[in-house]
């Protein structure tokens, strides 16, 4: 993405807040989200992300201008909002009264938001159930869109509250007894001529996802909102581990990539199950394994990775199993455009 194709632009005067300050708060955020700053200077602190530039400029008076920069008006609303959650983080009454020059629709929808049509829901395999949704709008959902998160009301929740936008341009969703439970899924597979999407839901204990999919009738919307922009990897080695939440993914991956493409692929199986449909690759052929094994699977596929440049690293499993890998990586000197590895779930603290 060139700075040219970012024509979609929005600025704010803020002035409560200081930019010595902003400037620290934003050189922080790159660096934990490892995130290249364009610009760093007393005039000017910019910083580049998937979908466009943040940037902060000091005021003549006292105060600060906050910038976002973005190739579609979708993108600059979304970075936009990230701009104002990280500010409200801090101080939530300065994020309350920030107003953009281009003064965005109060009171409608967050754009990434949509109701989908439940069309069936089946079992899929052992472990699996697979519901399929036909979408709305589905213009922004593309090869490289790959997740998304639902937003289910409370079983007992009868008339839910969505999302809106607020003047200052972030969503405002609700709370307490209406708040909505959004987790992170994956599109296994996207119709683009219909907007047809399959979504492979995998059964654990206490999910609520799951016990929403079970009891859902054919015809029932479901709220959603995305595409999220973690995006396929384009890589034509791939080493990839995942567990069941990230089977989806790797499915998806195993499609998406060309023919002379090298996959590896480990499948880390909680139950021993190994019944679900991975895409069938010529020469991939998954390697199956327990729990038990992951973090030696994982270390020696980094090590698989250290020796074969131009290959990518892509690990998707529970939190603490990612954070020592990530550890382990982060001691070989990795760089983040070489490996992705995610958290796609948290064990809760009471679990065994
Ligand atoms: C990018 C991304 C893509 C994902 N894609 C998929 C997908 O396609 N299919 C899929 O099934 N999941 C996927 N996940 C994982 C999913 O978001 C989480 O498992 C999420 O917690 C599920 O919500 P829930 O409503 O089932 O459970 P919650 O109500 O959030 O959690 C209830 C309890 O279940 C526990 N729990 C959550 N996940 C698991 C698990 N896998 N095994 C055991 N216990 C668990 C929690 O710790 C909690 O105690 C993805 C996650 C990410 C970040």
């Amino acid at each position: 993405m060139s700075d040219m194709t970012l024509t979609h632009t929005a600025q704010a005067d803020v002035a409560d807040l200081s930019y010595p300050t902003m400037r620290q708060i934003m050189r922080h955020q790159a660096a934990q989200f490892e995130l290249p700053l364009a610009e760093d200077g007393a005039a000017r602190v910019a910083m580049r992300t998937m979908i466009g530039l943040l940037a902060l400029e000091p005021l003549d008076r006292e105060g600060v201008r906050l910038l976002v920069h973005a190739e579609t008006a979708r993108d600059l609303s979304i970075l936009r909002e990230n701009f104002i959650s990280q500010i409200a983080a801090m101080f939530p009454d300065v994020a309350r009264g920030v107003r953009w020059s281009d003064a965005p629709a109060a009171g409608v929808r967050p754009s990434e938001f949509q109701f989908a049509e439940v069309l069936e829901v089946r079992d899929l395999c052992a472990d699996f159930l697979r519901v399929s949704l036909q979408l709305a709008q589905w213009e922004t959902f593309d090869d490289g869109s790959i997740h998304f998160r639902f937003a289910l009301p409370a079983p007992d929740n009868t008339d839910p509250d969505w999302p809106v936008m607020m003047p200052n341009g972030a969503s405002k969703w609700p709370e307490g007894e209406k708040a909505l439970h959004r987790p992170v899924y994956t599109i296994r597979a996207l119709d683009r001529s219909t907007g047809r999407v399959d979504v492979d839901i995998f059964r654990h204990e206490g999910g609520r996802t799951m016990t929403w999919a079970e009891s859902v009738a054919p015809g029932t919307r479901v709220a959603l909102t995305g595409p999220n922009s973690s995006g396929v990897p384009t890589a034509r080695h791939l080493l990839m581990l995942g567990d069941e939440t990230a089977f989806p993914a790797m499915a998806r991956i195993a499609e998406t990539l060309p023919p002379e493409a090298r996959i590896e692929m480990t499948c880390l199986t909680h139950s021993g199950q190994q019944d679900y449909p991975m895409a069938p690759r010529p020469g991939t052929i998954p390697h199956w394994i327990a729990p038990e094994e992951a973090e030696e699977a994982g270390r020696s596929m980094i090590a698989r990775h250290l020796e074969r440049p131009g290959s990518m690293l892509w690990i998707a499993a529970e939190r603490d199993l990612t954070r020592r890998l990530r550890a382990h990586a982060a001691e070989k000197g990795y760089v983040k455009s070489d490996h992705y590895l995610a958290a796609f779930w948290t064990r809760s603290e009471t679990a065994g």
